[in-house]
C-alpha cells in the first residue's frame, strides 16, 4: 500500500450498503460517502477528490448511469475511475456501466476478497496514471513544471481571466549568458545553476495561483493570475533580486560577477484588448528583448516600464 492512504467514495442511497462497503474497505482506504447522485458529484468536484468510486445504480433522483455519465463529461472528475456495485445482474446492465466509461463492474451479493481485489486493482492503476502524469507536466532536471504544464495553466487562467475581468500577468525570464556560464564551467555546474536560479525563484512566487515553469535551456517563464502591472513588477524585481542573491559567481559575464536574470513582462486586463494567450507571451518576450538590449540583470514591462539598475 502507498504511504498515504488512497480514497475511495461509496455512493448508495441505502446507507446499511454504504457501512458493508465501507467496513471492508476501511483499514486500508479513506472513506467518503454520499447517498445521492448529485451529492457524489459536489464531492468528486471538491477540493480532496477521490481515488476511485463505488458506485450504485439504483438510487431516486440521478441514478448510477446518469452519475457517471456527468462524472466522464466533466474534465475535472473523468479521470476517477468508477465501479458500479448493484443488484442487477444483467449482461445488458454491465454493458452499458462498461461503455459509460466505468472501470469495473461488482455484483451483489459480493464477495469481500473479490471487491477488495478489484478496488486494490483499480486504485492500484489510478494512482499510476496520477504519477506518470505528474512526471509528464515536471521539468525532471529543475523539478519544476514544465513547458507542457505551462501552456495548460495558460489556456485555463486565460479563460478564467476573461470570465472573472481580473488582470493576468506573464513573466519571461532567460538567466543572463548562460552559454558561456556553461562552457567555462561545465554542464554539471550549469545543470546545478539552473536547479538553483529555478528553487529561488520558485520560493520566491510562494502564492499558490503562481506558476513558475522551466519553458526550455535557460528560460524560464512565471505566470500570475489575479496580478496588475504593479504586482507584476514587484514580483519581477523580487525575483531579480532572488537570483542575484545566489551570488553564484559568473566569471564570463560582463553584466555581473555572479549569475543574474533578465526578466520581461505583460498584463492582460480587461482593458487591453489582447487576443490570445499567445500575443501575451509574444507581449512578454519582446519586453524581454528590451530588458537584455538594455543591458541585462533588469526588468522591461511591455508598457514601457523599465527597472532602475541595482548592481
Ligand atoms: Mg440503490
Amino acid at each position: 500500500m502507498p504511504e498515504k492512504k488512497a480514497t475511495v467514495m461509496i455512493v448508495d442511497d441505502q446507507p446499511t450498503n454504504i457501512h458493508a462497503l465501507a467496513s471492508l474497505l476501511k483499514v486500508d482506504y479513506r472513506i467518503l460517502t454520499a447517498t445521492s447522485g448529485e451529492r457524489a458529484l459536489v464531492m468528486a468536484r471538491g477540493e480532496s477528490p477521490p481515488d476511485l468510486i463505488l458506485l450504485d445504480i439504483v438510487m431516486p433522483g440521478m441514478d448510477g448511469y446518469d452519475t457517471c455519465r456527468r462524472l466522464k463529461d466533466d474534465e475535472a472528475t473523468r479521470s476517477i475511475p468508477v465501479i458500479f456495485v448493484t443488484a442487477l445482474d444483467d449482461v445488458e446492465d454491465e454493458e452499458k456501466g462498461l461503455n459509460l466509461g466505468a472501470a469495473d463492474y461488482i455484483s451483489k451479493p459480493f464477495s469481500p476478497a473479490i471487491v477488495r481485489a478489484r478496488v486494490r486493482n483499480q486504485v492500484t492503476l489510478k494512482l499510476k496514471t496520477d504519477m506518470l502524469e505528474k512526471i509528464s507536466l515536471q521539468d525532471g532536471l529543475t523539478e519544476i513544471p514544465n513547458r507542457r504544464k505551462f501552456d495548460q495553466k495558460l489556456a485555463e487562467e486565460w479563460g478564467r481571466a476573461r470570465r472573472d475581468g481580473q488582470p493576468l500577468s506573464l513573466l519571461m525570464i532567460d538567466i543572463d549568458q548562460f552559454k558561456p556560464y556553461n562552457d567555462h564551467y561545465g554542464h554539471g555546474a550549469g545543470d546545478e545553476c539552473l536547479k538553483r536560479v529555478a528553487q529561488a525563484m520558485a520560493q520566491t512566487l510562494s502564492r499558490t495561483s503562481d506558476l513558475l515553469a522551466r519553458y526550455g535551456g535557460e528560460e524560464f517563464v512565471a505566470l500570475l493570475p489575479g496580478t496588475d502591472e504593479t504586482g507584476c513588477r514587484h514580483l519581477a524585481e523580487s525575483l531579480l533580486e532572488a537570483v542575484r542573491s545566489l551570488q553564484l559567481p559568473h566569471g564570463l559575464s560582463d553584466v555581473a560577477p555572479h549569475v543574474t536574470v533578465s526578466i520581461g513582462g505583460a498584463t492582460h486586463s480587461a482593458r487591453t484588448p489582447k487576443t490570445n494567450p499567445e500575443t501575451l507571451k509574444k507581449s512578454a518576450d519582446d519586453a524581454l528583448y528590451l530588458a537584455k538590449q538594455a543591458g541585462r540583470n533588469r526588468y522591461h514591462h511591455e508598457s514601457g516600464y523599465a527597472s532602475p539598475i541595482t548592481d
